[in-house]
């Protein structure tokens, strides 16, 4: 078996269309405010993208980049400007940043309604409620990759291996809402490959190269690799060995997989939080 692979660039693009297409009905400015402490280059590079698909949407954007040595206290007082600013709709700040921050109360200060990562607590307690507002863009975009291919989820085991905030937790979590039997693996995990080879969809978001191997896959399983890492000779790879795809019925590529997704679906959550915010401030004005 060859696994059928998962196109991300090709159904991001297409999100990413959809999202200009309502944008441009929704016929109010949308803006997204990004914050960058540090320089880290990989930030830089992400943050440049997510300007340049903001403005291929027709979606306005504002650059806030500080040096690695800004106190905190300063870049809690720019949030609470950009939380007060009725023209700013989302608010990302973009990790990790510098040690001496604590990034708990960074995001905390985030207004949950222009929260546009979906780590706030208000968010990621609607989540896990069953109210998803606006969540985690990485595993809601491995959502819609999911829906995209048909594959069936309910009833049906997932894997999750990986139990962070930003990825593995909110990928369990939306899992479960489709009734899938969610089982959800870490570093302490006894007998992976034992867990694993249970999944019918298994989600790799660790950042270890070569972690998912062949015999740890059910014959047909959709494989997911979240994971990004970066090979001695600089080549981008992900955290399911090659082989995998000889095992699996569907799987992601690294690159041009799960990381696309990220973005059109962090574009998609921008024009929610304008949607959800203009649309409360409307009743609250009437
Ligand atoms: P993270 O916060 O470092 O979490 C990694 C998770 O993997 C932890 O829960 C950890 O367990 C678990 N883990 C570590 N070693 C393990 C092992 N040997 N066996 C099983 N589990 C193990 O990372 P993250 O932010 O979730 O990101 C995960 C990966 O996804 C990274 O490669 C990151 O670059 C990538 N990523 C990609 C995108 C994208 O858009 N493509 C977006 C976000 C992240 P413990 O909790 O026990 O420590």
């Amino acid at each position: 078996m060859t696994a059928v692979r998962i196109d991300g660039r090709e159904l991001a693009l297409k999100v990413r269309a959809e999202v200009a297409e309502d944008v441009r009905a929704f016929g109010q400015p949308v803006c997204l405010a990004t914050i960058l402490v540090g320089d880290d280059p990989a930030s830089h590079v992400y943050v440049g993208s997510k300007h340049k698909a903001s403005h291929e949407a027709g979606i306005d954007s504002r650059d806030h980049r500080f040096p690695s040595d800004t106190a905190e206290s300063e870049i809690l007082e720019l949030i609470a400007e950009l939380n007060a600013d009725d023209a700013v709709d989302g608010i990302l700040v973009q990790l990790p940043l510098p040690e001496h921050m604590d990034e708990p109360t960074v995001l905390r200060a985030v207004d949950p309604a222009k929260d546009v990562d979906g780590f706030h607590v208000q968010n990621a307690g609607l989540l896990y409620l069953g109210e998803p507002f606006l969540v985690p863009a990485t595993p809601s975009g491995v959502m819609v990759m999911l829906a995209e291919h048909g594959v069936e989820l309910k009833g049906k085991e997932a894997v999750v291996i990986g139990r962070s905030e930003i990825v593995g937790k909110p990928m369990a979590m939306l899992l479960l809402a489709q009734h899938m039997t969610v089982t959800i693996c870490h570093s302490r995990t006894e007998d992976l490959a034992g867990h694993a080879r249970r999944a019918d969809v298994l989600v790799a978001a660790v950042g270890r190269q070569g972690l998912v191997t062949p015999d740890m896959v059910k014959r047909g399983a959709t494989v997911i690799d979240v994971g990004v890492n970066r090979t001695d000779e600089g080549k981008l790879v992900g955290d399911v060995d090659p082989g995998v795809f000889d095992v699996a019925g569907l799987m992601t590529p690294v690159p041009g997989g799960v990381g696309p997704m990220t973005i059109a679906m962090l574009l998609r959550n921008t024009l929610t939080a304008a949607q959800h915010r203009r649309s409360q401030v409307a009743v609250s004005g009437s």
